[in-house]
């Protein structure tokens, strides 16, 4: 995955286009992402009530995951949407811009 938690991504497709937020959590098996503010879903929750605790019914906003493919992540140099290549040394990984070539996590 060449996306990670805390980065910060832009939505590069669907009606979503052009917004960027923090990447909230990773979904590695569905190479999906949970991106702060994006794919806002609604549930609507009944109030229930399990083990003594109560739920309070009311309309849930939480953000769904997008696949991995539709968001793209900002170089913090370049400050746009850019492809992510690996620059390995020994055991070293780093992320790379494609871009500037400057490192992500520097
Ligand atoms: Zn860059």
């Amino acid at each position: 995955m060449k996306i990670k938690r805390g980065d910060t991504v832009e939505v590069v497709r669907g009606h979503e286009k052009g917004h960027r937020g923090e990447v909230l959590r990773v979904v590695p098996s569905d190479r999906r992402v949970v991106v702060q503010g994006a794919n806002i879903r609604k549930k609507h929750q009944r109030q229930v009530q399990a083990g003594g605790r109560t739920m309070n019914p009311g309309i849930i906003q939480f953000e769904a995951p997008i696949h991995i493919s539709n968001v793209m992540l900002i170089c913090p140099k370049c400050d746009q949407p850019v492809r992510v290549g690996m620059l390995v040394e020994g055991d070293l990984k780093q992320r790379v811009c494609k871009g500037c070539q400057a490192l992500i996590d520097a």
